[in-house]
């Protein structure tokens, strides 16, 4: 059968122990690609994703503070609301490299204006802020506008849909990688939003904070997804990820 889908008489390719076009190389894993959301409906995630909120509950999610406890959030119509004052949310669950889906939607009724207009934020690795805010017709600084890297990075461009709508972060991200104390390569992120690339591979400085310049400062290769309480009535859903990796060649 494999001589009738690819070659064994063409070169190898170097570094490899296949022939270019071999039919014996493995398949890649066949995954369903799911649905597309709607404004109105939150679309199907990949068959191979791994759900972190799917609408129902905040079962895989606990506080950001220091003493932990349960998320106070609200979840209600297939999504979950901040609780100003609740507190920063994360997942229970931690993981490296990845394809992370977050959808989110800032308040219809506009209130406040700069970072003070639907400020949220998601925190991979619960360090590394890619800013969630209203920036349809909002103008606020550069490095803290939707899809930031705050503090760090502009998005290249607004592709803010109004207020009230659902909007969509595909983020893939490579986490940095330490040696002891030692950075040995930094954290890598793409981001789009509504399918529009804000960054493209693009290093963070280092952890995210406010009014300074960062570092990195050692941590595991895995980290929980955290959502930002910045006291706005931000709501999200369909979070979902899919871990990256290469898979078995055998
Ligand atoms: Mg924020």
């Amino acid at each position: 059968m494999a001589e009738s889908i690819g070659y064994d008489d063409t070169p190898i390719l170097p570094g490899t122990r296949w022939h270019v076009h071999d039919g014996e190389r493995p398949q890649p894993p066949v995954v369903d690609p799911g649905t597309p959301s709607t404004q109105g409906e939150p679309g199907r995630p990949p068959s191979d994703a791994i759900v972190l909120f799917d609408g129902t509950d905040l079962s895989g999610w606990e506080s950001a503070g220091e003493e932990g406890g349960e998320a106070q959030w609200k979840v209600e119509n297939g999504y979950m609301e901040v609780v100003p004052g609740t507190g920063s949310i994360r997942t229970k669950e931690e993981f490296g490299d990845c394809q992370l889906h977050v959808e989110w939607r800032a308040p219809e009724e506009i209130t406040g204006d700069s970072q003070g207009r639907g400020n949220s934020g998601v925190f991979l690795m619960g360090r590394y802020e890619i800013q969630v805010l209203d920036c349809y017709d909002n103008p606020t600084y550069a490095d803290g506008a939707t899809g930031a890297i705050y503090g760090q990075y502009p998005p290249l461009v607004n592709a803010c849909r109004p207020p009230g709508e659902w909007q969509v972060y595909d983020i893939i991200w490579e986490g940095p990688r330490f040696d002891g104390e030692e950075l040995v390569r930094p954290a890598r992120v793409t981001v789009l939003l509504n399918g529009v690339v804000l960054h493209h591979a693009t290093e963070p400085r280092g952890v995210t904070s406010h009014k300074v310049v960062t570092e990195y400062e050692p941590h595991d290769e895995v980290g929980p997804l955290e959502l930002q309480d910045h006291r706005d009535l931000v709501r999200f859903r369909n979070i979902w990820y899919r871990p990256l990796q290469d898979y078995d060649e055998g």
